[in-house]
């Protein structure tokens, strides 16, 4: 099947087996839009091509480790026996010596009992989107009806817990609760016990004449006039975080999280920042300094170059006519991904952070640079503030590590020179912490303002 043996190693696929289909209709989710690109479709993946993209997938790993990832839309609006029937296929294509990790991005209102039965069966990694308590998650997460999706996602997950299945909450960060980090954090950790949590920050861009069409949603009540979604404009719509909001959102947590979680609970910010203060691979995409090795697979074998990028000028080809390994390998391929280092700024290529941040994702990169320049992240000072935030953390993690030792001893590490740093103080002096107000009112009080 395969016609070279060049290419990378390995690769990420995000396969949508029902296209942007969902049975839900959040009011963010651009995906919706998607539907246009193929007037008429079913939006369901056949045997044959699940069959294809099984094969050329295992086939072209030089690596023993192979993720399977399926997301949407909504997957599971597949039915069970697609999911069966690509354990079966994958078992039947593995090569000896070949692990399989299975995950899949749901909103969960579908899974019941069976469905969590078969992802502990099968060992699924279950991303489960959620974007904090009830009246946050449903303030853009609704059906059709517009009614909100929380108790139909609280059931499913509850059918996964009763499983035991590793889950994943997926947490869009937004307009509604990027002013909440706190609660938002606790509930995961303390209401729902996960362990593993991923935020990603809504920036939905838009031209100025489409702004108040964008303004709307993409929910299907308005999707008659919708045009085709794609990465253009330089507004923003009501839904997308402010510039510095999610950077306050992400320092808020690690504050929590750096004092009684580490080791604990997963972010994968906080992850994917040690990674590269560590100076190892791992980092996500959005954080590696090229990019381009997570394709999007749609429903008929379209490839197109990013899950972010599913629209005409990113297609590289169909899977049933060229060998995926092939497309990924393509010219096009790896000059979309050498573009996230080539198309940097000179602001990001002198920053202090850039070793860290590597300017974004390019599909937030349509602000200027305070000299003029285009091209700067719509959340630069978001991650100038938090990168500079956890430095100091982030280096005695790394040395942790150095030393063969658990990173969660920064913890301690950090309590510890905070002790020291307010050893002395007299209650009515002013705190050394910065804030300008009385020690006995700030890092004195029981309850410390910051
Ligand atoms: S465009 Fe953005 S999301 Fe897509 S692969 Fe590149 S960094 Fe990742
Ligand atoms: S923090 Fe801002 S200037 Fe620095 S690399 Fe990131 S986007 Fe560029």
């Amino acid at each position: 099947m395969l016609t070279m043996q060049g290419g990378p190693p390995a690769y990420h696929v995000l396969a949508k087996p029902t296209g942007p289909i969902c049975n839900l209709d959040c009011e963010y989710c651009f995906f919706l839009s998607k539907e246009q690109l193929y007037p008429g479709d079913r939006f369901r993946m056949a045997d044959e091509m699940l069959e294809t993209y099984i094969c050329q997938l295992l086939e072209s790993h030089r690596i023993p480790e192979v993720t399977v990832a399926w997301q949407g839309g909504e997957p599971t609006m597949m039915g069970l026996d697609f999911f069966r029937r690509a354990v079966e296929l994958i078992e039947q294509y593995r090569r000896p010596g070949q692990t399989i990790s299975h995950t899949i991005q749901t909103n969960g209102t579908l899974i019941d009992d069976h469905w969590a039965a078969f992802f502990k069966e099968n060992e699924f990694l279950v991303g489960l989107s959620v974007d904090g308590p009830e009246a946050l998650h449903d303030t853009y997460r609704v059906d059709t009806r517009g009614e909100g999706s929380f108790s139909r996602v609280m059931a499913g997950m509850d059918a996964l817990k009763a499983h035991e299945v590793d889950v994943n909450v997926l947490c869009t960060v937004n307009a509604a609760n990027v002013s909440s980090p706190l609660d938002v954090y606790r509930f995961f950790r303390d209401d729902l016990g996960v362990q593993y949590i991923q935020f990603i920050p809504i920036v939905e861009r838009s031209t100025e004449t489409l702004l108040p069409l964008a303004n709307l949603g993409w929910s299907s009540k308005h999707k008659e006039k919708r045009p085709l979604y794609v990465q253009a404009g330089n507004q923003v719509t009501d839904r997308t975080v402010a510039p510095e909001a999610f950077g306050v959102f992400l320092n808020t947590i690690f504050d929590e999280w750096v004092a009684n979680d580490v080791g604990e609970v997963f972010i994968q910010h906080f992850d994917t920042a040690l990674a590269n203060w560590h100076g190892e691979p791992g980092a996500v995409c959005v954080f590696s300094e090229t990019c381009g090795l997570a394709v999007a697979l749609e429903h008929n074998g379209d490839l197109y170059s990013c899950d972010h990028y599913v629209e005409p000028d990113y297609l590289l080809g169909n899977i049933a006519e060229t060998p995926m390994i092939d497309l990924v390998a393509s010219a096009k391929q790896v000059e979309f991904g050498l573009a996230k280092r080539e198309s940097l700024p000179e602001f990001c290529r002198s920053c202090e952070v850039r070793f860290a941040c590597h300017g974004g994702c390019p599909k937030n990169r349509f602000t200027q640079t305070p000299d003029g320049e285009d091209g700067l992240n719509y959340l630069c000072p978001s991650y100038k503030a938090f990168f500079n935030h956890i430095d100091h953390p982030m280096r005695l993690m790394s040395q942790l590590l150095h030393q063969n030792r658990a990173p969660s001893e920064v913890s301690a590490i950090l309590a510890e020179e905070e002790a020291a740093r307010f050893a002395g103080i007299g209650r009515n002096d002013i705190c050394p912490c910065g804030s300008g107000i009385k020690f006995k009112l700030c890092h004195g009080a029981a309850n410390p303002q910051s």
